[in-house]
């Protein structure tokens, strides 16, 4: 077999383009119905019987001929003669004449001769003379033969996936066994000298294994009989006899980690040694380290090792690849429009691959943007689907009608969405309404996204602490800037300690903010860009530089991890306590949480902001209700809740 290195990155269509063609659907086997969930049907299914299978009643009561009743009313009730009775199962054993009725059960056949059922509450019996008190039309209360199906329908086709609706379907026709496609078995390796497996031990500085345990979530979902090979540290030798051996037992293998050009990413070396390279670097954003080769004829890929990428490409590559082998005929799955929530910036020729949030508003969708680096899990826990952008475009903007493509087929929407500031206190709120059955999504993106979240309507409900450096005021003067003092409302929220979180013992011996500025030897850990503690965080270290006189560009510039940006209180003073930093800023709940120390820097307004016209739905009315007594509930270090908390605020 000839060997086919592709050192230049190739588009997605073009490595479907050709790897399709190299999947083989897999043979077939007979299944009971009771096994049947979610398998592939691999034949066509006519009915071999008609549904009803025969004319029956649909009610309790009497088969007559509606001629004899035609004149039947309360005054003028018509008289006929019972002749017997055919129940349930029953062959009919004999013809209703002129004059006749023949008692039916519902689901009894009806009799020659009779064309409708009369029930049983619109008729009197005495003896055998039944009085009937009303009139029937022809065919009235009789399901026919043949009304839900036709004897030799075409009922299901060669490549439908089996789903509860499909089971009852055949089990009604009779039909117990069925053809189906053979699970394709698959193979998964994780490759990478610092994983460790879930349920171990966390040891420092390793990571969890959690790629495994998604690819083969995702293929079990999609019907594969799948095994864990378990992990592989970067060990060529190693590798190489493990991929040889599942592809002697496998249809196909998949890999993650390990596809980089680096010196200890050797999945692409193994592959390129005992296989045939189809395709190394996808254009693909993530996903660009994406490996596919054919190994003994099988398909083997290569994910990359980031947990967002490898989900990514498990969704635009492994799922139609997978689907073909399966035998479906339906590659896609379903999708929903929406509008883009905020401008995104795109890597220009790529097929930028974006998890959104959808959120419902007034009868349509917005889907939100959640990513946030291909490293970071959260990218993807609150997002329904994704969207595919590609082409020469620097972004997409917002607004634009996007299709969003569902991880799978079941879209649970929230009731209530938070979009803004992380806040423990607000995580408790959130918590607390989803133990009351709410449904209750979170998207921490920091205040002022958070704020504008709420002004164009997709949030329910934000939470901010804004400080405007003008006028020392939180909050409100941020709104005013948007101009939507006339559509959000704030409802008061608490007041936050904000300060310096240090190691237990300050072995640093850090005293204040200039130590930040002032002591090289100092590692800070800092907040992502637009969240309240980054804004005031700025504000008090251009407060120093004015002081000392110094520039603030020039300062942030030395300050060693200023560039380091975390999303969450929670990450701040875990960077701290496994000594990756030795200063941040956070509140003070989390240091105490966490057993740290803290310096107080400043004492900051944390409010809730919600859209007016959301402001009466029922989960907001409840997270607020929730807010006002969680005073005399709770008390926590750093928070001090106001006589107001819970109150709502017109600006
Ligand atoms: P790699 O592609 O091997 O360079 O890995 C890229 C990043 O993904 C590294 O931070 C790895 O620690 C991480 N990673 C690799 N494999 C896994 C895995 N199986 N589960 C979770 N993270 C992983
Ligand atoms: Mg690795």
């Amino acid at each position: 077999m000839s060997r086919v290195i592709f050192h230049k990155l190739q588009r997605l269509d073009e490595v479907l383009n050709k790897v399709l063609p190299l999947i083989n659907v897999m043979p077939i086997e007979t299944v009971d119905i009771s096994n049947a969930l979610s398998r592939v049907l691999a034949e066509d299914i006519h009915a071999p019987i008609s549904l009803p299978p025969f004319d029956r009643s649909s009610v309790d009561g009497y088969a007559v001929r509606s001629s004899d009743i035609a004149m039947a009313d309360e005054h003028r009730p018509v008289r006929l003669k019972v002749k017997g009775k055919i129940s349930v199962g029953m062959r009919p054993y004999a013809s209703v004449d002129k004059g006749e009725a023949i008692e039916v059960d519902t689901g009894s056949a009806i009799p020659p001769g009779a064309d409708s059922v009369i029930m049983e509450e619109f008729t009197s019996k005495r003896n055998n003379e039944l009085t009937c008190y009303r009139n029937t039309s022809a065919g009235e209360n009789i399901f026919h033969a043949g009304t839900d199906v036709m004897i030799g329908d075409l009922v299901l086709t060669k490549g439908t996936r089996i789903g509860i609706k499909e089971i009852t379907l055949l089990a009604s026709l009779g039909i117990n066994r069925i053809k189906v496609y053979k699970r394709p078995k698959v193979a998964i390796i994780s490759t990478g000298k610092e994983l460790i497996t879930p349920g171990c031990n966390y040891e420092e500085f390793k990571v969890y294994d959690s790629n495994s345990y998604m690819i083969y979530a995702f293929l079990r979902e999609l019907g594969c009989s799948v095994d864990l090979l378990g992990i592989i540290p970067d060990d060529y030798d190693r590798l190489k006899s493990l991929i040889n051996n599942a592809v002697s037992s496998h249809d196909f293998v998949i890999t993650s980690g390990g596809t980089s050009a680096g010196e200890e990413d050797i999945v692409y070396r193994v592959l390129s040694d005992i296989g045939e390279i189809i395709v190394h670097g996808l254009m693909a954003r993530p996903g660009k380290p994406t490996v596919v080769a054919l190994v003994k004829k099988k398909i083997i890929i290569g994910l990359p090792g980031h947990p967002v990428s490898a989900f990514m490409i498990l969704n635009v590559l492994v799922r139609p690849i997978i689907l073909k082998a399966l035998g479906c005929t339906i590659y896609k799955t379903s999708s929903i429009k929406a509008k883009l929530s905020r401008k995104i910036p795109l890597r220009k020729g790529y097929l930028n691959v974006i998890p959104v949030a959808l959120i419902r508003d007034n009868g349509s969708y917005i889907a939100y943007p959640t990513f946030k680096g291909s490293g970071l899990i959260s990218s993807i826990i609150p997002s329904d689907g994704y969207i595919e952008v590609s082409g020469n475009r620097e972004y997409i903007s917002a607004g634009a009608e996007v299709e969003v493509k569902l991880f799978n087929n079941q879209l649970v929407l929230p009731d209530l969405t938070f979009i803004g500031s992380h806040c423990l206190v607000t995580d408790r709120l959130l918590n607390e309404m989803k133990r009351e059955g709410f449904i209750i999504r979170s998207i921490y993106v920091g205040s002022l996204e958070g704020l504008k979240a709420v002004i164009r309507g997709e949030a329910d409900i934000s939470g901010i602490h804004l400080l405007d450096e003008r006028t020392y005021e939180y909050n409100i003067p941020f709104i005013k800037m948007y101009g939507a003092e006339d559509s959000v409302v704030l409802i008061k929220g608490f007041k936050r300690i904000q300060g310096l979180v240090i190691r237990k013992g300050n072995p640093n011996s850090i005293k204040g903010l200039e130590d930040l500025i002032l002591r090289p030897d100092v590692r800070f850990v800092n907040r992502n860009k637009g969240s309240g503690t980054r804004i005031l965080l700025d504000i008090k270290l251009r407060e120093i530089c004015k002081k000392l006189n110094l520039d603030f560009n020039d300062v942030t510039r030395r300050l060693n991890g200023y560039l380091w940006e975390v999303f969450t209180h929670t990450a701040v003073a875990s960077a701290i306590k496994h000594g990756k930093a030795d200063v941040g800023m956070a509140i003070k709940y989390v240091a105490t949480l966490m057993n740290l120390d803290f310096i107080p820097i400043a004492t900051e307004e944390y409010d809730y902001v919600v859209p007016k016209r959301k402001l009466k739905r029922r989960p907001v009315q409840k997270f607020i209700k929730l807010l006002k007594t969680l005073k005399d509930r709770i008390s926590l270090p750093g928070v001090q809740f106001h006589e107001d908390t819970g109150e709502v605020i017109e600006i």
